[in-house]
């Protein structure tokens, strides 16, 4: 299996790159934001309990992200591999993964990070504001929280796949054909 962590701060373009890779490398798209975000949508228990985070632009408890992936992961049979799209965002949730993935007898391949400089990133979610409805885009403060949050909280994660060899970072800015090419340039070296 080609197992990727698609890692980068908010607005880095994970989820715009995933869906280029979903369809290059028929892998399965996992975004725990987008799954999250179907739960608000559906007004399901979960839905509840996660939207008080993310409004606030913190993390929603490792206990709570960790089952609702693992819930996922069981969902899906014979998959040719995942793209994980927001996981792990702590250490906790890196072992988390490491181990559920372990008991289906495969392991990440890679972590690929989007390296994008914050002023940029904040251009960027204040764009998406104006199309993507979410509220945790529109206000600027709830933006810098999200990028605190990221630095203080979800860059060992970086540090985790680097100690077991496992890190590549690769340039996000450019044009979004530009870092797809750079991304399928490091996934072709994996296999
Ligand atoms: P995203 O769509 O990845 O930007 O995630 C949006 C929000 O969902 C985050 O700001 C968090 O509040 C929450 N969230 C998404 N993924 C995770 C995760 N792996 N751990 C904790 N909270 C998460």
């Amino acid at each position: 299996m080609l197992n990727i962590v698609l890692f980068g701060p908010p607005g880095a373009g994970k989820g715009t790159q995933s869906q280029f890779l979903v369809e290059r490398f028929g892998l399965v798209h996992l975004s725990t934001g987008d799954i999250f975000r179907r739960n608000i949508k559906e007004g399901t228990e979960l839905g509840q309990l996660a939207q008080k985070y993310m409004n606030e632009g913190k993390l929603v408890p490792d206990e709570v992200t960790i089952n609702m992936l693992k819930a996922e992961l069981e969902k899906i049979s014979n998959p040719k591999g995942f793209i994980f799209d927001g996981f792990p965002r702590t250490e906790a949730q890196a072992q988390a993964l490491e181990n559920l993935l372990d008991a289906m007898n495969t392991a990440i391949s890679a972590m690929i990070a989007l390296e994008v400089p914050e002023e940029e990133l904040k251009k960027r979610l204040a764009d998406r504001a104006k199309t993507s409805g979410r509220a945790d885009d529109a206000d600027p403060a709830v933006i810098q929280k999200r990028i605190d949050v990221y630095n203080a909280e979800t860059l060992p994660v970086k540090h985790y796949y680097e100690k077991i060899g496992k890190y590549r970072g690769i340039n996000g800015q450019g044009s979004i054909e530009e870092v797809t090419q750079r991304l399928i340039e490091v996934i072709n070296t994996l296999h």
